[in-house]
């Protein structure tokens, strides 16, 4: 049994396929325990388009998914999630923060200032800039997105790799600040598996970072980031692998906004 994916996202985003049943399904078949989507909640114009959904879809995703929870109890649990962009950008609705039909949320950074870094179309921007100026930029929005206090969770902690530029400078410093932060704050930071099939061929975090989770004690979720249905469980028997290897013998699960252990 996989104990859970806790990062999917589905048609809604504009950038994803498959229906929703198709992802539930193919969860189901691949043995997974807990599933959740978290899929993007809408950032404003013209940011937003194909890459969150709109404001007027979070009340239709809401009730779909919510919808499934009911339709496949005893059959999988569903759990209903989102991945917010941090800082906001001023549309998501703050209420969905006390929203308790909302079991967890996911903060990430795919922006620096009205750079979309991680997306393949920007990617020449890293050409431009700094490369160790685009790290310590990306690890202190990371850090207030942390000291928000808003989330649950923090999505694919090393992102700004993605595409295999790697810093000249160590920014350990920074890293280890920000995972004892959440620490601190009894958040989950998520195994994001995802990263193996882009060009820097690994899971989000790196082995190193990893090791620092587990030094401080850090809650942990794992997730594909999925956004077709055949990659529902990909790479999540390596990751299970890899934290029981380490020494973790459970991860987080989450239910209106409570965060709740699942034994490996
Ligand atoms: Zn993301
Ligand atoms: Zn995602």
């Amino acid at each position: 049994m996989l104990p859970e994916n806790y990062h999917c996202h589905t048609h809604l985003c504009g950038h994803a396929t498959g229906t929703v049943d198709d992802y539930i399904l193919t969860a189901i078949k691949s043995g997974i325990s807990e599933l959740g989507f978290s899929d993007h909640a809408p950032i404003p114009l013209p940011f937003r388009e194909g890459i969150t959904m709109d404001p007027g879809t979070v009340e239709h995703y809401i009730g779909l998914i919510t919808e499934k929870k009911g339709e496949y109890s005893g059959r999988l649990q569903i759990r209903l999630g989102f991945e917010v962009d941090y800082p906001l950008w001023g549309e998501f609705d703050e209420g969905y923060f006390e929203d308790r039909r909302i079991d967890y949320l996911i903060g990430s950074c795919h922006f620096i200032d009205e750079w979309p870094f991680d997306h393949p179309a920007f990617v020449n921007e890293f050409d431009k800039r700094d490369i160790d100026e685009v790290y310590s930029d990306y690890y202190s929005i990371l850090e207030t997105l942390v000291d928000s206090g808003l989330f649950d969770i923090v999505g694919h902690f090393d992102l700004v790799k993605k595409f295999g530029h790697r810093p000249k400078k160590d920014h350990g410093a920074a890293v280890e600040r920000i995972v004892k932060k959440i620490s601190r704050k009894n958040m989950s930071v998520e195994i994001n598996t995802s990263g193996l099939l882009k060009p820097v061929g690994e899971m989000y975090p790196s082995h190193d970072i990893f090791k620092i989770f587990f030094e401080n004690n850090v809650p942990i979720t794992l997730g594909t980031d999925c956004h077709s249905p055949e990659l529902v469980d990909y790479g999540l028997q390596d990751a299970v692998r890899m934290i029981k290897k380490a020494g973790y013998v459970k991860v987080s699960g989450y239910s209106s906004r409570k965060r709740y252990d699942i034994a490996l």
